[in-house]
């Protein structure tokens, strides 16, 4: 009699071949240790979006990260002209006036405006009307024609970060100076990665990503972040900022928003084309 596979019951193949339990036991064993595609939910941020870390392995992830996909589809923005303003940011200053600024001492700003600039004129320092937390914020400076002075004294205005972090404006030009106070420094805290400065009188751009300290429910602090592109260069690389105010800041402590200040240091610095956009 013809025997075959077909005929022998499945026990008694079993039976006969033991090895083939052991095989497909094995095998799932190891789909099982192999780990699954994880989303991870550490990276979250408090919105709810999400984002896709490692690539989908089956059909139901795949499924499932389509859905996830679809939730994080990002808003679609004019980005502008070369150097902004983008069409979701807040412009402070556009060449027309100072109505998104005040003194730092209260009242009217009163710096000069002429031509589509605003000029450092002795009358103190300025802060925005707004209050801002996390920012991106672009700023277009140029330090005097005219060089006068060396050192601190050559160009000096500075970008505060809620009034207390100051990104160093200084001519930086072929001016020595100590090496955290010279242009795209966190003034006092942290150098420049280099010099990346301009000739006296021509523009110059800040892009700076600023995540302030916070405080936590428990009281401690949180310290907070700061990014700087000088002139498309990077200059500040996720620098710490772990709360205390930087020299000659207008507020101390560390706080969820605050204000942008632009400094008075008693050179005629100017001032072009600041937007900001909260994060
Ligand atoms: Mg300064």
């Amino acid at each position: 009699m013809k025997i075959t596979l077909k005929r022998i019951p499945l026990a008694v193949l079993f039976a006969l071949c033991p090895g083939l339990t052991t095989v497909e036991t094995f095998a799932q064993d190891k789909t099982e240790r192999q780990p699954q595609p994880q989303l991870n939910d550490k990276l979250l941020p408090e919105d709810g979006l999400r984002r896709r870390t490692t690539a989908p392995a089956t059909q139901r992830d795949t499924e499932s990260a389509d859905k996830v996909l679809k939730i994080t589809e990002p808003p679609v923005i004019d980005p502008g002209p070369i150097g902004g303003p983008p069409s979701d940011a807040i412009p402070l200053f556009s060449g027309q006036d100072l109505s998104q600024w005040r003194s730092g001492s209260g009242g009217e700003a009163k710096w000069k405006v002429e031509k589509g600039v605003m000029e450092v004129n002795g009358t103190g320092n300025i802060v925005t009307t707004e209050q801002f937390g996390d920012l991106q914020v672009h700023v277009e400076w140029a330090s005097p024609s005219e060089v006068k002075g060396e050192g601190q004294g050559r160009g000096n205005s500075g970008v505060y970060l809620q009034g207390r972090y100051e990104i160093q404006v200084l001519d930086s030009y072929q001016n020595k100076t100590y090496a955290n106070g010279q242009a795209g420094a966190l003034y006092g805290m942290a150098a420049p990665l280099v010099n990346a400065c301009r000739k006296p009188g021509e523009w110059q751009t800040y892009d700076i990503i600023f995540h302030p300290p916070r405080q936590s429910p428990d009281g401690s602090l949180v310290a907070g972040s700061v990014t700087v592109l000088h002139n498309g260069v990077l200059v500040q690389d996720h620098v710490t900022i772990a709360g205390q105010s930087t020299t000659a800041a207008a507020f101390k402590g560390a706080v969820a928003k605050g204000p942008l200040m632009l400094q008075d240091h008693g050179n005629p610095v100017r001032y072009r084309n600041i937007w900001i956009r909260r994060l």
